[in-house]
């Protein structure tokens, strides 16, 4: 799924690629939320024949600056640099599982 959505650097439509991979829908949402959670790849909501589905795109890391390695944990970013979600850190899922990349990187 990463290979196909990493193709389309414009965006591809969640439900082109469900036809294009043969899966169901159930099974795709869950794959993209994955991709989500793992900061591969972000969507968008779009409208599509009258549907309402997503337009999903690549997230590409070109590697950090000196000065963002702070930021890192095993490669990965903050999950608050640039997060558009309602925040609640509390239970924010992105910032635990960030957090707990930092503290096994640190042990
Ligand atoms: S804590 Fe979670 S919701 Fe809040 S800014 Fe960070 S990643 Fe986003």
């Amino acid at each position: 799924m990463i290979e196909l959505i990493k193709s389309n650097r414009e965006g591809i439509l969640q439900s082109d690629v469900r036809k294009n991979l043969g899966i169901d829908s159930k099974k795709c949402s869950r794959l993209v939320n994955k991709l989500m959670k793992k900061h591969l790849i972000r969507r968008e909501p779009e409208l599509a024949k009258g549907r309402n589905t997503f337009r999903l795109y690549p997230l590409t890391f070109s590697g950090p600056g000196e000065k963002h390695t702070k930021l890192l944990a095993k490669g990965r970013f903050s999950p608050c640099t640039g997060c558009t979600l309602d925040c609640a850190p509390e239970t924010c899922y992105p910032l635990n599982e960030w957090v707990y990349a930092v503290i096994e990187e640190e042990s």
